[in-house]
């Protein structure tokens, strides 16, 4: 094959594709992913519903996707308080990775600015990178929280017209003060949008709020959700969004047409059906991560605060070092964040013991 070099944008020339190492080792904690695979009875019913989806293929299916924007604004609304989501407020997509491109490509463009607050999740600057918004990153504090006068501050100089903030923050697991979005929300006005994304959200731990409870009181308000990680859906690609019903007519005009395929609607459809199923492990797996918050800060570890289905912990002189020795016993967790940091997901019991024996191995208390 010749060395064909192909005329690519500039910005994107030496750019190495996103995406975790997908090594097949046996316990494997680093994607973020539910441990707990469907029921035989739920995958017969995907299976049965994908068949009868099969033999319509011929058409292309409903571009609206009306029946599940009506099931998952049925699923949202007892995380919403008093004002029930209503399905022309739900928007829904391959991931809400796309989901959230889509956002940018409605709200973002050349000559306007995303903003979100470091460390915060690795995909953000490319999905503004690849719709060509100028991308700007805040700081935290130390604890990973924000300090809202500097948000205040630098949402007043840049003036972005999206700000990005996942509640809990990936990679560090810290759930987003709710006085925050208040303060963002207003400080953006007219002329910003604030996306939560809470992919995480069904993971926060009692008395943590969703922000879908303050969509009534802000219409810049959008909150994210995903089926890939309570839902333990992450193979089906489906993540979806609650907002005022002007956001998810403004995505109507970027989206391409029939972006959810007929089988991917029957699929989410039904796994949507089994929810009771698919989210009863959700309670195991948030005891099971309080579990090893306290594991390893009994171990000497600095662990951050946690609601979500991993732990940020460390931190190492050479997390490269631990890591690899963690993947030397088979078990593989991710290297991300600041210096000296590792992220480990929540898995089975017997998972989160193969993790700590292999850590007592590699690190020395
Ligand atoms: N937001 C956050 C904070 C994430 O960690 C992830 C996945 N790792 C996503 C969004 C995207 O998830 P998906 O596209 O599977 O819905």
């Amino acid at each position: 094959m010749s060395s064909y070099q192909p005329p690519l944008r500039d910005e994107l020339k030496g750019i190495e594709p996103y995406g975790a190492p997908q090594l097949d080792v046996p316990v494997q904690l680093n994607v973020n992913e539910n441990p707990y695979g469907p029921s035989e009875a739920t995958v017969r019913d995907i299976a049965d519903s994908v068949a009868r989806a099969a033999a319509t293929l011929n058409r292309y299916p409903d571009r609206e996707f009306t029946e599940l924007r009506r099931e998952l604004a049925g699923y949202l609304t007892p995380d919403s308080g008093s004002t029930p989501i209503a399905p022309e407020m739900v928007w829904a997509a391959n991931g809400s990775n796309e989901v959230m491109l889509q956002l940018l490509q409605a709200f973002g463009g050349p000559g306007r600015t995303a903003l979100s607050f470091a460390p915060t999740y690795s995909m953000y600057p490319e999905y503004a990178r690849d719709t060509n918004t100028t991308w700007i990153a805040g700081t935290r504090e130390e604890d990973f929280s924000l300090d809202l006068e500097k948000a205040r501050d630098l949402i007043a100089e840049v003036r972005p017209s999206v700000v990005l903030l996942p509640s809990p923050n990936n990679p560090t697991g810290t759930a987003l003060d709710p006085k925050a979005i208040a303060v963002i929300a207003e400080a953006l006005g007219d002329s910003g949008v604030l996306v939560v994304d809470e992919a995480y959200g069904e993971f926060r731990r009692d008395g943590v709020p969703s922000a879908l409870e303050l969509l009534s009181t802000y219409d810049n308000l959008i909150v994210t959700r995903t089926m890939s990680k309570a839902f333990a859906g992450a193979g089906l690609r489906l993540g979806y969004l609650a907002a005022h019903p002007a956001i998810t007519d403004a995505i109507r005009v970027v989206r391409l047409p029939y972006h959810l395929s007929a089988v991917t609607q029957a699929a989410a459809l039904a796994a949507l059906r089994h929810r009771e199923e698919l989210l009863a492990k959700v309670d195991e797996l948030r005891q099971e991560r309080d579990a090893l918050v306290a594991w390893l800060r009994g171990q000497g570890h600095q662990v951050a605060d946690s609601d979500a289905n991993y732990v940020f912990f460390g931190t190492f002189p050479d997390r490269h070092a631990v890591w690899q020795g963690l993947l030397d016993r088979g078990v593989l967790i991710r290297e991300t964040g600041p210096d000296g940091w590792l992220r480990v997901s929540v898995g089975t019991p017997e998972e989160m013991t193969a993790f700590k024996n292999a850590l007592l191995e590699v690190v020395t208390p």
